[in-house]
């Protein structure tokens, strides 16, 4: 975002709004870190200003501050369709098009004439939005809000709550910064956040240390579902529904469990396939370390899409068949997959 979009940001936001912020569908810790953040910065002032989640985002998120005043479009489709027809100004944070906002949301997305705000780091942008500030060497959209509450000369009015919210959506993002795209930048952003009152140890355990034995469980058997393709240094869990009922899952239960295939020596490309019965499809997690970009592997192959080293995508054959035709796609890159 170029200097004069952002004295025109300013300029709109001087006077009170009505404003809706929307992170993507199935919120990670940054898209709901970023909007619960810039949400307690938009409070300060007099605007009127909700979250809208497309739906429902794991437990272990519930404790961010705000997390009350957050609707979920899914299960709240008329308060919701009316504030966002309402908006003056929608954010979009931590996508970039649309239909990652779901099929339900997307439509009134699309036909709200409210000013859009972009605030992302994923490849690809879409432009919908008469304000885009995208950058795909960000660490995470927290890091850029960050940086956006910066840019409009507030970075003094980052409380413990907004540094709290932003926090998480650096620490997720990042893997507890170890991914590439954490720079020595993000490292400042977190001391300051930390310098703001974010309580790191706590935060850490709020995310990480709630874990129930069930989840433990269930990552046993993702554990000895795993299988490695030494020769193009790939390796691949698989959960089925049924394993998932037998270990109670809950939203959020999977998550990070495709970082563990990724941690074996010498791997670089790692997958994780899981069953939904509800959508009848294999949800698919994607990582990757170097250059080997798993963001055009899934948009090539799986409907997906994400950044370079992290993407998401979809299957809606059954598990044998998509896991069938992963490993005959995978020797055309062949040639990717061998470098050091
Ligand atoms: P995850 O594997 O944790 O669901 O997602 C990894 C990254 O890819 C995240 O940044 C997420 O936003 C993105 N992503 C996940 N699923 C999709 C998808 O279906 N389409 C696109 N474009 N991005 C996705
Ligand atoms: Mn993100």
């Amino acid at each position: 975002m170029i200097k004069a979009q952002i004295s025109e940001v300013k300029t709109l936001l001087s006077t009170p709004k009505n404003i809706v912020i929307v992170p993507h569908k199935n919120p990670d810790g940054d898209a709901m870190g970023s909007t619960l953040g810039l949400y307690h910065y938009l409070k300060m002032f007099d605007h009127n200003v909700v979250v809208i989640a497309p739906n429902d985002y794991p437990d272990f998120l519930k404790w961010l501050p705000g997390n009350d005043t957050v609707l979920k479009f899914e299960n709240q489709q008329e308060e919701s369709n009316a504030l966002i027809t309402n908006a003056d100004v929608i954010f979009t944070l931590d996508f970039n098009a649309f239909h990652r906002a779901g099929e339900l949301m997307a439509s009134p997305l699309e036909a709200s004439t409210a000013i859009k705000i972009m605030i992302d780091h994923h490849q690809q942008p879409d432009d919908y939005a008469k304000y885009t500030y995208s950058d795909v060497t960000m660490s995470s959209t927290c890091e850029m809000v960050y940086n956006f509450i910066e840019m409009l000369g507030d970075a003094d009015k980052v409380n413990p709550t907004i540094a709290t919210c932003l926090y998480v959506g650096i620490m997720t993002d990042t893997g507890s910064f170890r991914f590439a795209a954490t720079t020595s930048r993000t490292h400042f952003v977190i001391g300051n956040l930390i310098e703001k009152g974010a309580n790191n140890s706590e935060i850490h355990n709020n995310i990480f240390d709630t874990n129930s034995y069930s989840r433990l469980q269930l990552l046993g058997r993702a554990m000895s579902n795993l299988k490695v393709i030494p020769e193009l240094r790939t390796a691949y869990i698989n959960l089925s529904q049924a394993e998932l009922d037998e270990f109670k899952f809950k939203k959020g239960d999977t998550e990070g469990f495709v970082n563990y295939a990724l941690s074996l020596k010498g791997i670089i490309f790692a997958a994780i396939f899981i069953e939904s019965a509800k959508d009848n499809i294999i949800k698919i997690s994607l990582r990757s370390k170097g250059e080997f970009s798993v963001n055009e592997f899934s948009r090539a192959h799986f409907h997906g899409g994400g950044h370079t080293n992290a993407a998401g995508g979809r299957s809606e054959t059954n598990m044998k068949s998509t896991i069938d035709n992963f490993i005959s796609i995978l020797p055309k890159y062949k040639k990717e997959l061998s470098q050091t």
